[in-house]
């Protein structure tokens, strides 16, 4: 068995990230996703195979893993390639927003005016990063924390209670996975278990909610949990103990990678596009692809490359790639929108 090393990847982007192809469960989706395994594993004796470590497939379906043919693979490392995550992520902070709907019918200049001569965001210290009217009528703000969008929903509240309503946009929950956990730990006994064999991270009821385990192709048993952001950050600086093992915590990041069209964000069933082989851009399928690793041409990419002339990014990789710039953008994304 190869050595495994802790890699530099890891704290890089904190993640193992869950390539999901897809989320439906008929016999098609599994032949597809055989037909994806198949070609992943010639893919990734092409790859740097120093990432092996968490390159496993869930093959055994367990209480309830939602997406079928999901692959788990490290962030990428140590290439040069351009990445326009990093030209988005220098531009695109975590942002906190609250949209404000009229009850009265006011145009989103009026609900604007309105909200000038009543709130004063200096008084209760809120620095508003953006203000923009929405076609739908509404007035979207923005602050860069969560107490300053909760201080101003409130004050909003507050004061023009009656002509306006507040919502402040919830950001999801972080899901952590625990890696390599004993066979006897399970949906139900996870949250007390962990509570009292590691007391030290002073978990209580509530704080760990079980979502689903799976079994990794080398028989290893995982489990994924939803966190609060405090949880969170108790859980990721540490190993915890369960029965007699040490396990590891990793945040849990989905990109969901449609089968047929090779686009992320939605699934086979809701794809409205034309099918694309993930390697070649051919429209065909990825089982009857002849492409060379040299031929690759990653979908997204060159969409992203059609729509931003000035920033030109490289399209030579297919679009199953752990290192695509696009999928490390939807990751980014992806956790901005999460409430890490
Ligand atoms: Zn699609
Ligand atoms: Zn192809
Ligand atoms: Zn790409």
């Amino acid at each position: 068995m190869m050595p495994t090393t802790e890699l530099p990847s890891i704290s890089l982007l904190k993640a193992v990230i869950l390539i999901s192809f897809m989320n439906t469960e008929t016999k098609y989706n599994k032949h597809l996703e055989d037909e994806a395994s198949k070609k992943n594993k010639e893919l990734d004796s092409y790859r740097n195979t120093t990432t092996k470590r968490h390159i496993e497939t869930p093959s055994v379906r367990q209480q309830e893993p939602p997406r079928l043919g999901s692959r788990q693979v490290l962030p990428p490392h140590g290439n040069n390639r351009k990445r326009y995550a990093s030209v988005v992520a220098a531009t695109a902070e975590t942002k906190h927003k609250a949209l404000v709907r009229s009850k009265i019918n006011q145009t989103p200049e009026m609900i604007k005016y309105q909200l000038k001569s009543k709130v004063n965001p200096t008084e209760i210290k809120v620095g508003i990063t953006s203000l923009k009217m929405l076609r739908d009528g509404r007035l979207m703000i923005e602050a860069s924390s969560k107490q300053e969008i909760k201080a101003l929903g409130n004050k909003i509240e507050e004061t023009c209670g009656a002509e306006l309503e507040v919502s402040i946009q919830k950001r999801r929950n972080p899901r952590m996975v625990l890696l390599g956990i004993p066979e006897d730990i399970t949906m139900e006994n996870i949250e007390t278990t962990l509570a009292k064999q590691n007391p030290e991270l002073d978990i209580k009821e509530g704080d760990i909610r079980a979502k689903f385990s799976y079994t990794t192709k080398r028989e290893t048993k995982s489990l994924v949990i939803e966190v609060d952001s405090g949880t969170q950050k108790k859980l990721i600086q540490t190993r915890i103990k369960l029965g007699w093992t040490i396990c590891r915590v990793d945040d849990y990041i989905v990109a969901k990678r449609c089968f047929r069209c090779s686009r992320f964000n939605h699934n086979f069933r809701d794809c409205r596009g034309e099918e694309t082989c993930p390697l070649c851009t051919g429209s065909l399928k990825l089982r009857d692809c002849t492409a060379t690793k040299s031929e690759y041409k990653c979908i997204n990419c060159l969409t992203y490359n059609r729509h931003h002339q000035t920033t030109q990014i490289d399209t030579a990789h297919s679009s199953l790639d752990k290192s695509c710039p696009s999928l490390i953008a939807v990751i980014e994304k992806y956790k901005r929108n999460t409430d890490y």
